[in-house]
């Protein structure tokens, strides 16, 4: 910040050149003012020593002491501008030259006064004498000459004086100068700062935006990635990880819903539950993970086989499944049963160790009704169950309705 302070000097040396600016305007009013009152008085006291000096020379010429009658009046007068003008030039080095005219004065009125006397004991011949004789016209010639010698003398002191106001104007004019200059410096250096502190500002303002358009960027694929990882989540806690289709839980919640629906509705739920055949046996021949295997393509056709709207098939537990079929009637879901059975059939999956045949099959027990106000959820459930140990105490490979509901 040092264009600042230079602000503060050039504002400084400002004030200091108007101050001495002041000061120079008024010594030079007051030197005029004590001139012209100098000169006046000068003049003043020339012209009345003249008119002493000439009132006595005529008084004594014509041999009248009324003519230097007047002389007490005017010489009251020379008194008073001989003291206003010591008084005035006191202070000044004319002040010495003032004195010596004021002595040369005091000669004068010396010699005046001796003339006075003789005139009044009548010795005009003495008197005469006194005015004409060489003391007193020494005199005026010496007071003539110290007169111009302090119209000299004050002439010179008015020069130099005039010529200290000239520099003190010439100094206050380069200081003025001085300031301006700085001024000029001091506020090209505050603007190109301004300009300078404007352009940071812009290249801020655009790294805030950036980084709130990086920040946005990052939050929006973080939430994209937060909502893909909880969709997931969701599927998984949704999902039977063997088999792919929906899990217990999934079945659970859905089977809720669509009763509650049903119910609301008054219009039928069926269900099918299924189970392999001798799967103890199928594990015990072929091996746990090729169970998991069979397990999988009994799925794949669960899948094929429930595709319509609202339709949903679930693992629900070991080798069992599910098949929820909102709206459809028992006959309905069984035509369904038998689909998936035959499907399955046709798969030819190998079962070597059955006792019912060489390929994998299923028992399906179907159940379906309009639920009312006193049958609980698991009512229809316990139908299908009971209506599939039924499949599988008759021949398994085939489908059951439930005549309970
Ligand atoms: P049934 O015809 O009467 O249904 O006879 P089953 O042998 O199929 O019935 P059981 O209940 O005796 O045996 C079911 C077998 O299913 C027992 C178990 O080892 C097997 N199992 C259950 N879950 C899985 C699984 O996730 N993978 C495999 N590989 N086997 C499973
Ligand atoms: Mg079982
Ligand atoms: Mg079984």
């Amino acid at each position: 910040m040092r264009f600042l302070g230079s602000i503060h000097i050039a504002v400084g040396i400002l004030l200091l050149t108007i101050g001495l600016g002041f000061y120079a305007d008024l010594k030079g009013e007051q030197m005029h003012a004590q001139n012209v009152q100098m000169q006046v008085g000068l003049e003043r006291l020339v012209r009345l020593n003249q008119s002493l000096t000439s009132s006595m020379s005529l008084a004594v010429a014509e041999k009248n002491t009324l003519r230097a009658a007047s002389y007490n009046s005017v010489q009251t007068e020379l008194e008073a501008t001989m003291n206003g003008l010591l008084a005035l030039t006191q202070h000044m080095t004319v002040a010495s030259d003032m004195l010596a005219l004021a002595q040369e004065q005091q000669a004068l009125r010396l010699v005046e006064n001796q003339a006075f006397g003789h005139m009044r004991d009548d010795r005009w011949e003495a008197a005469y004498q006194a005015l004409l004789g060489g003391d007193y016209v020494m005199a005026l010639k010496l007071y003539e000459i110290n007169s111009d010698s302090v119209v000299g003398s004050l002439n010179i002191e008015l020069a130099n004086a005039a010529q200290r106001q000239d520099y003190l104007r010439q100094a206050s004019l380069v200081l003025r100068l001085a300031a301006a200059v700085l001024l000029l410096w001091a506020g090209w250096r505050y603007s190109s700062r301004l300009q300078a502190d404007l352009a940071e500002q812009v290249r801020l303002r655009s790294e805030v935006t950036q980084a709130n358009e990086a920040l946005e960027e990052t939050v929006k694929r973080r939430t994209a990635e937060l909502q893909e990882a909880n969709s997931q989540l969701e599927s998984l806690s949704t999902t039977d990880s063997l088999t792919g289709l929906a899990n217990r839980r999934r079945f659970d919640s859905y089977w809720e819903q669509e009763w509650c629906r049903a119910q609301r509705q008054a219009t039928p739920l069926a269900v099918i539950m299924l189970d392999v055949d001798h799967f103890k046996l199928y594990n015990d021949h072929y091996g746990h993970q090729q169970g998991d295997r069979c397990l999988q393509r009994v799925a794949e056709v669960l899948r094929a086989s429930v595709r319509r709207a609202g339709e949903l098939a679930a693992r629900y537990g070991g080798e069992e499944f599910v098949v929820v079929l909102p709206g459809v009637s028992g006959e309905q879901a069984a035509e369904t049963a038998q689909l998936i059975l035959k499907a399955l059939r046709a798969e030819q999956l190998p079962h070597a160790s059955s006792p019912d045949g060489s390929v994998v099959t299923v028992s399906l027990g179907v159940a379906s009704g309009i639920p009312d106000e006193s049958a609980s959820r698991e009512h229809l459930l316990k139908a299908a169950d009971v209506a599939l140990y039924e499949a599988k105490s008759l021949s398994r490979n085939c489908v059951v309705l439930s005549r309970a509901v």
